[in-house]
C-alpha cells in the first residue's frame, strides 16, 4: 500500500512557538501548570505533563507547581492574566500572534462603536478569549445560519466580523451573506488562520486524487481544526480518524492501494511519523 503524507499538515508556527516556550522552561528546570490543553492534542499533553507541566483548570491549582501558569496559544481574556498577577503567578504567555491580533482587532472596533459579531463556536477556548470581559450587549457568537438568520441585526447598523482561527472559511460565507443584506455597516476582518487553510486545501489536493482509496487524519479528539479535516475528507473519501499509531487497525485498509495522510494543526510530527510508518508496515 502506497502511503502519500499531504504538501501540509501538522503543527502551526503558534502551535510550534508554544510547544518550544514550555520546553525551554522546562530545559531551564522550571515546572508549572498548563491552564486547559497547551495545544488540543492528547499525546502533546503527556507529553508536557511528563516534562513537569502537566494540565490544570483553574489557576489557583498552579500554585502547587512553582507558581508558574502557561497560558495556551488560544490565548486568555485580559482578566485571566490579571487573575494570575493577583494571585503572584508567574506567566508563561504562548499566546498566537494571530489571536493576539484578533484581540487587538476587538478592542479598537469596540472604540468605533461597532457590535461584535465572532463566527466560532461559544465554548471554545479561543472565543472565550475574545468575549469573556465583553458587555454582553456589544457582542454575539453565532456558529448556524438559523443562529444569524434570528438575530435582530436592526438593532446594530455597525457590526464588525470577526472569525475564530480555526473555522472552515467556505462554511461560513453565507452567515456573512445574510448579515450583509440586514447591516448597513458590515466590517468583516478575515481572521481565519492561514496554517488551516494551508493544511485544508493540501487535503483537498489529496482528495481530487482518484487513485487514493481512503484518507487518514491524525489529530486529537477536542481538535477543532482536525474535525475540519474530518469533514473535509469524508466528503469525497473513506476516512480514518486517529490519534496515534496505536489507534489504526490493518483492517480498515483491507484492500487498498493507495492512502492519504494529513494532520491537525496541533498534532506533533512524531505521531504523523509513527502513523507513516506503520501503515507502511501494514503495507
Ligand atoms: S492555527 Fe493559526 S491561529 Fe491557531 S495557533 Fe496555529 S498559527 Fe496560531
Amino acid at each position: 500500500m502506497e502511503v502519500v503524507l499531504a504538501e501540509k499538515y501538522g503543527f502551526c508556527a503558534g502551535v510550534r512557538v508554544a510547544d518550544k516556550l514550555v520546553r525551554i522552561a522546562a530545559a531551564k528546570g522550571q515546572t508549572g501548570a498548563i491552564l486547559g490543553q497547551v495545544v488540543h492534542n492528547e499525546s502533546v499533553e503527556r507529553e508536557m505533563a511528563d516534562l513537569g507541566f502537566p494540565t490544570v483548570h483553574r489557576l489557583e491549582e498552579a500554585r502547587e507547581h512553582e507558581g508558574r501558569i502557561v497560558f495556551s496559544a488560544h490565548g486568555v481574556a485580559p482578566s485571566v492574566r490579571e487573575e494570575a498577577a493577583a494571585l503572584g503567578l508567574a506567566a508563561i504567555d504562548t499566546t498566537c500572534k494571530f489571536v493576539t491580533d484578533i484581540h487587538r482587532e476587538i478592542g479598537r472596533s469596540l472604540d468605533d462603536g461597532c457590535f461584535i459579531a465572532v463566527l466560532g463556536q461559544e465554548g471554545h477556548r479561543e472565543v472565550i478569549g475574545y468575549t469573556k470581559d465583553l458587555d454582553p450587549s456589544r457582542y454575539g457568537v453565532f456558529y448556524t445560519l438559523d443562529e444569524v438568520a434570528a438575530f435582530p441585526w436592526e438593532s446594530h447598523p455597525r457590526v464588525k466580523v470577526v472569525f475564530q482561527t480555526t473555522l472552515n472559511a467556505e462554511g461560513f460565507a453565507e452567515h456573512v451573506a445574510e448579515m450583509r443584506r440586514r447591516v448597513p455597516d458590515l466590517r468583516v476582518a478575515d481572521t481565519i488562520c492561514y496554517a488551516t487553510k494551508e493544511n485544508q486545501d493540501a487535503l483537498r489536493a489529496l482528495c481530487a486524487d482518484p487513485s487514493i482509496d481512503a484518507i487518514v487524519v491524525i489529530g486529537g479528539q477536542h481538535s477543532k481544526n482536525t474535525k475540519e479535516l474530518v469533514k473535509i475528507a469524508k466528503e469525497s473519501k473513506p476516512t480514518v480518524f486517529v490519534g496515534t499509531a496505536a489507534d489504526l487497525r490493518p483492517e480498515s485498509f483491507a484492500g487498498m492501494r493507495k492512502v492519504g495522510v494529513t494532520a491537525g494543526a496541533s498534532t506533533p510530527d512524531y505521531d504523523v511519523e509513527a502513523v507513516l510508518a506503520r501503515l507502511r508496515a501494514m503495507g
